[in-house]
């Protein structure tokens, strides 16, 4: 068994689709990135990877790489699964929180996971928080969003 831990952050920004676990939320603003901007994904992404011992998700989708500009993060979600499967690796669970003061997210999260899991995520082994930060910080202020997650894979070699 390996563990890993993903860490994401994006700043809003007007006239952007707010996309998050794949899902388009409607809401005045976005997430500035050179994908879609889905701060859970890329933060799950990170986790898979690290626990695989693989690097980073900016190895694997580097920004200067023509094919992920404005790619789908679920896409690149499913190549990571992908990546690590190659290495023998499989899901056990993944748990993740999203922080955010606005929009309320938790009506979306049964879709997130519907649609997270479709990458290659066994049933039952995907849960979604989602939680503010009491006001806080550049959270509490709506500058952007935090997501975090832990995954944790096993060997099938
Ligand atoms: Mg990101």
């Amino acid at each position: 068994m390996r563990i890993g831990i993903g860490y994401d952050s994006h700043r809003f920004s007007a006239g952007r689709r707010l996309i998050l676990g794949g899902l388009k939320i409607p809401y005045g603003k976005g997430l500035l990135g050179h994908s879609d901007g889905d701060v859970l994904v890329h933060a799950i992404i990170d986790s898979i990877i690290g626990a695989a011992g693989m690097g980073d998700i900016g190895r694997h989708f580097p920004d200067t790489d023509p094919r992920w500009k404005d790619a789908s993060s679920i896409e690149m979600l499913r190549d990571a699964i992908g990546a690590v499967g190659e290495r023998g690796y499989g899901i056990v669970n993944i748990d993740s929180t999203i922080i955010t003061e606005e929009p309320r997210l938790s009506p979306y999260i049964p879709d997130m996971i519907d649609i997270i899991s479709k990458t290659g995520i066994p049933e039952g082994a995907l849960n979604i928080k989602a939680k503010t930060n009491e006001g806080m910080g550049f959270i509490g202020r709506g500058e952007g969003v935090v997501a975090i997650s832990v995954a944790l894979l096993y060997s099938g070699r």
